[in-house]
């Protein structure tokens, strides 16, 4: 059996990043930079204020209480009316230009002004509470890098370097297919044996909070025919979730079509707990992951597995989930032959991380993954991890 890096490496292998599209920079939240960004020009611009008060020359105020006559003021917005003289200060706000000649801006706390003087309150030092130009970001400097997530201050930046539209790759359409006699959607009426299908929604959810957009297709029953139905639906996506119908009973049959004519399984059952049966192969041309059906699996699976794959697609850097060591704060029981993946709660303990178990961990305790904020991994072949001991965290919260 595949371990869960070797499943990984072989998906994302098979995923080739969409192409670029150029689109507004208000638009780009949440999407990859398909180009690096390399600024054009210096920020600031110009040397500034970063204080309201008075641009002097450190040399004219050689002690406290110097009292300097004002030549003019300076508002954000405005340019200096000529160079500082000898003796002189310039009223200056934040933001605005520094008058040439002035060395040093005194803000207005350490000053008072009378009429048309101001006396200076403190030493000023040169260079202070002044925003020198370049000194953010200078022309020539690699700001972002290709596959960098836009967030706000990505977007921030890239809105001070003018750029009102930038290159990103496209959002792969991801088709959904639920399957089971039992499962029913939720605007179907739920007659006797059936199950709402959450993993319709978990899935559709997960998949539209990476940027993707989901195609969600219903429910296939458990005939081969219903399913290739389905697959048949799904030809303009370029990825296929499937959930349930990949275990080793006489009604799972992703893995029958998956198998037929022209389609290719890669592999199927991944060494992990829980999760084993996960299927992964090429239908109709697309790429397609089987995600077994129990509610916890899917959702586990398809942040190990589906998200890579997306991520791949929207030409993310990182692709897998954020990772941390935590101290345990109870002993737990490991199972010999899979890495178990346990629903837990990360939170701040003093100076260090430290995680709990959600509780009873069933693949089918969906509540285990509402409660808890990542994934903690107890290797293989661990029998008993003692309280205190560390041990390592997939985050799959992006706030917890
Ligand atoms: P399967 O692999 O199809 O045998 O499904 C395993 C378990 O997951 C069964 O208990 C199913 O009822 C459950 N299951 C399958 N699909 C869904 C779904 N869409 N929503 C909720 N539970 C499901
Ligand atoms: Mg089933």
């Amino acid at each position: 059996m595949i371990t869960v890096e070797q499943a990984r490496e072989i998906i994302v292998g098979r995923i080739t990043p969409l192409p670029a599209e150029k689109i507004a920079l208000d638009q780009a939240l949440g999407r990859y930079l398909a180009e690096d960004i390399v600024s054009g020009m210096d920020i600031p611009p110009w040397d500034n204020s970063a204080m309201d008060g008075y641009a002097v020359r450190v040399q004219d105020v050689p002690k406290e209480g110097v009292s300097l006559k004002i030549s003019y003021e300076i508002p954000a917005g405005s340019l200096p009316q000529g160079p500082l003289g000898k003796g002189c200060a310039v009223k200056i706000m934040t933001g605005a230009p520094v008058p040439p000649g002035a060395d040093a801006v005194v803000k207005r706390e350490d000053t008072e002004e009378y009429g048309d003087s101001v006396v200076i309150r403190t030493l000023p030092r040169k260079n202070d509470h002044i925003r020198f130009s370049g000194e953010d970001i200078r022309t020539g400097d690699l700001v972002l890098e290709k596959g960098t997530l836009l967030e706000a201050p990505e977007i921030g930046v890239l809105a001070s370097l003018r750029r009102s539209m930038v290159f990103c790759r496209q959002r792969p359409v991801v088709a959904i297919i639920a399957t089971g006699n039992e499962v029913a959607d939720l605007d179907e009426e739920l007659t006797q044996g059936k199950i709402p299908s959450s993993n319709s929604l978990s899935l559709i959810s997960r998949v539209r909070q990476l940027g993707a957009i989901p195609l969600y297709l219903g429910i296939a029953r458990d005939t081969a025919a219903d399913l290739r139905d389905k697959f048949a639906r799904a030809s303009r996506a370029d990825l296929i979730l499937t959930s349930g119908g990949v275990s080793m009973g006489d009604y799972d049959v992703v893995r029958d079509v998956m198998t037929e004519g022209g389609n290719s399984m890669e592999f199927w059952k991944v060494r992990m707990k829980p999760g084993r049966p996960l299927a992964f192969g090429v239908i109709n041309n697309i790429p397609t992951i089987g995600l077994p059906g129990n509610p916890v699996s899917t959702m586990l699976s398809f942040d190990l597995f589906a998200r890579p794959a997306i991520l791949k697609f929207m030409g993310a850097s990182i692709l897998t989930l954020p990772r941390v060591r935590a101290r345990l704060t109870e002993g737990i029981r490991g199972s010999s032959d899979r890495p178990q993946f346990v629903r837990a709660i990360l939170k701040r303990c003093g100076d260090e991380l430290c995680v709990s178990p959600t509780g009873p961990q069933g693949s089918g305790i969906l509540s285990s993954m509402a409660r808890g904020n990542c994934y903690m991994i107890v290797p293989q072949g661990s029998n008993i991890i003692e309280k205190g001991e560390y041990v390592e965290c997939e985050i799959f919260r992006s706030s917890w």
